[in-house]
């Protein structure tokens, strides 16, 4: 029986090949002109997000990459040296969701990874979804092992995008194209995948517990072919008892000698220093260090080769989508930090990751019928110790540390009440006890009023605002209380908005200590690369200020499709400009 299996399956993967060689082993023609798109459209948008890439980390590094990555997104693409989240909660759905919509988190909802669900009282994880589980038995987080905090909050295998508000531009170039359009977001993340999918798309992700890519009955029935193809060929598996080593010579790296930075995590024996092991596949985290290290990018870029060959992404008569998010930079710099040895080598082999994915797109499709975006989720504060070695202050924050029993006290005295008030704070929100609010005839606004009086008497508070200050308006026009306003949804944000002094930040991951945590609305975590290449785009460097929301308007206007319905801003001059010369 399993024999059988296993013979029509490689035969299938033989028929597959023959045809593949037959019919699209060179690129594909030009589209031919249709309506509002440039001409000619591209066959394929391919959206690639580095999970934690800040801004200035590929030019940091670039001495030492190679050719066909990072080079030929700066060679042939332009480039904006300036661009910004510009929101508070730089967390990963929240500037996913945005990259894929256009729209701020007040309008697409997805306002932290994590929000308090107001009718059960409950801790939601943005994208899960109990009506559609996980097609894999056994594929569901695993507690045990877990160590992203914001996981372990899905209390069901469940994901779906129906927490999504409004359309993605991958929605929106399913509605123009009649749903011919093919859809797909790939991510060893769920939520890097789901999102930008959106709701028409179809996702896959990795799951650490199975060690395989899984999606939910959202997405399929049953899974096709060629996802229970590369799952059987088990290349987790490969690197058991096998290590993360540098690429290159020591002494080439930028932090050569400074592998061993005492603020660097050593997760379960993955130690501070080259080379990290991986451990036998049998190991209870073996799976969950092949995403703390290149590896995982590694098995996402393999992924995503089998899918654009068995889907024939760029091969139709419309133009495709194929989103393919990168974790390993996120896990890898929240371990050791942006200024690490861990995180210079990771990005070189990132590097050549996107070297070698650009180079299969120029075989399958050609460059020039492809339009590549490349952008991140958010960027990333350095950890303190390295800043304080520079004489610069930060610090991490350790809010259950402080000592709140006089504010509450203070708040319970004044209100005449002996419950308690905040029912939750899920950084950047406190949540306010509404039924005791309720109960006691309280008036809301004073009440947040008081409990933002207390807060900002705490030094590691730089501000906190509360939600019926930020309904009114008659707040100071900064940027950070335009960022807060951006993150605002009624339903989900917290009712009062906490932001630490710069370069201040929790790092205690659910138990595990990390070198660095995004999240603020300060600059290092807004910062991040925007990059569109292929077609007939030339290498351009732009330094006027521009927003990760202008990007999904700028492919819609692209492919001639109308803009994601939350859309805050408009194209790109100089990419539309650039492609229509
Ligand atoms: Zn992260």
């Amino acid at each position: 029986m399993k024999n059988t299996r296993t013979q029509n399956l490689m035969a299938a993967a033989l028929v597959a090949a023959l045809a593949f060689a037959t019919t699209a082993s060179r690129a594909a023609d030009p589209l031919p002109p249709t309506g509002d798109a440039v001409e000619p459209a591209p066959r394929l948008v391919l959206q690639i997000t580095v999970d934690q890439l800040r801004g200035d980390l590929p030019g940091r590094f670039v001495k030492n990459m190679g050719e066909g990555g990072f080079r030929y997104l700066m060679d042939h693409g332009v480039w904006y040296a300036d661009a910004h989240h510009a929101h508070a909660n730089t967390e990963t759905i929240v500037g996913h969701t945005t990259l894929a919509t256009g729209a701020d988190p007040a309008e697409h909802g997805m306002i932290g990874n994590v929000w308090l669900d107001r009718k059960t009282g409950t801790l939601t994880y943005n994208i899960e979804d109990a009506k559609y589980h996980i097609l894999t038995p056994g594929a569901d987080v695993n507690k045990a092992t877990e160590i992203d905090p914001t996981q372990k909050v899905a209390s069901t295998d469940g994901r779906s995008p129906a927490a999504i508000l409004g359309s993605t531009f991958s929605d929106e170039l399913a509605i123009y194209t009649a749903g011919r359009a093919k859809i797909f977001g790939v991510s060893i993340k769920d939520r890097g995948a789901v999102s930008m999918a959106g709701h028409a798309g179809k996702a896959f992700w990795f799951s650490k517990a199975s060690g395989e890519f899984v999606t939910s009955s959202y997405y399929y029935d049953h899974y096709p072919a060629w996802v229970n193809e590369w799952n059987q060929q088990k290349l987790p598996s490969a690197y058991s008892d096998k290590s993360w080593e540098l690429m290159h010579d020591k002494s080439s790296y930028l932090f050569g000698d400074a592998d061993d930075q005492p603020w660097e995590t050593d997760f379960a024996g993955y130690g501070r220093v080259f080379p990290h092991p991986y451990g036998p596949a049998t190991g209870k985290y073996f799976t969950t260090r092949l995403t703390l290290s290149p590896v995982g990018d590694d098995l996402t870029l393999s992924f995503a080769k089998m899918l654009i060959d068995a889907e024939q992404l760029g091969q139709h008569e419309v133009t495709d989508y194929l989103s393919v998010s990168f974790s390993s930079t996120d896990y890898v710099g929240h371990l050791f930090g942006p200024s690490s040895l861990e995180a210079e080598d990771n990005l070189l082999r990132l590097d050549r990751t996107l070297a070698d994915l650009f180079a299969y797109v120029e075989k399958r499709v050609g460059l020039k019928n492809v339009l590549i975006v490349l952008s991140a989720d958010h960027g990333a504060p350095e950890a303190p110790g390295y800043l304080n070695s520079l004489g610069i202050p930060a610090k991490y924050v350790t809010p259950e540390q402080w000592d709140k029993q006089p504010a509450i006290s203070a708040l319970k005295r004044k209100f005449g009440i002996s419950k308690e008030l905040i029912q939750a704070y899920r950084h950047p929100y406190v949540y306010l006890n509404r039924e005791v609010i309720r109960e006691k005839g309280l008036d809301q606004s004073v009440v947040e009023k008081a409990v933002v009086e207390e807060l900002m008497k705490f030094d590691d508070v730089a501000l906190a605002v509360s939600s019926t200050a930020l309904r009114e308006g008659n707040l100071p026009n900064t940027q950070i209380i335009q960022s807060a306003l951006r993150n605002f949804n009624p339903e989900r944000s917290g009712d009062i908005f906490v932001v630490f002094q710069q370069h201040y930040f929790i790092n205690e991951f659910d138990g595990l200590t990390v070198a660095v945590t995004h999240g603020s609305p300060w600059r290092y975590d807004t910062f991040v690369p925007v990059v569109f290449a292929g077609g007939k785009l030339a290498a351009q460097r732009v330094y006027r200020p521009i927003e990760t929301v202008d990007i999904a308007p700028t492919l819609a206007a692209i492919v001639g499709a109308k803009p994601p319905s939350g859309s805050r801003s408009g194209p790109l001059p100089e990419v539309l400009q650039g492609l229509t010369r």
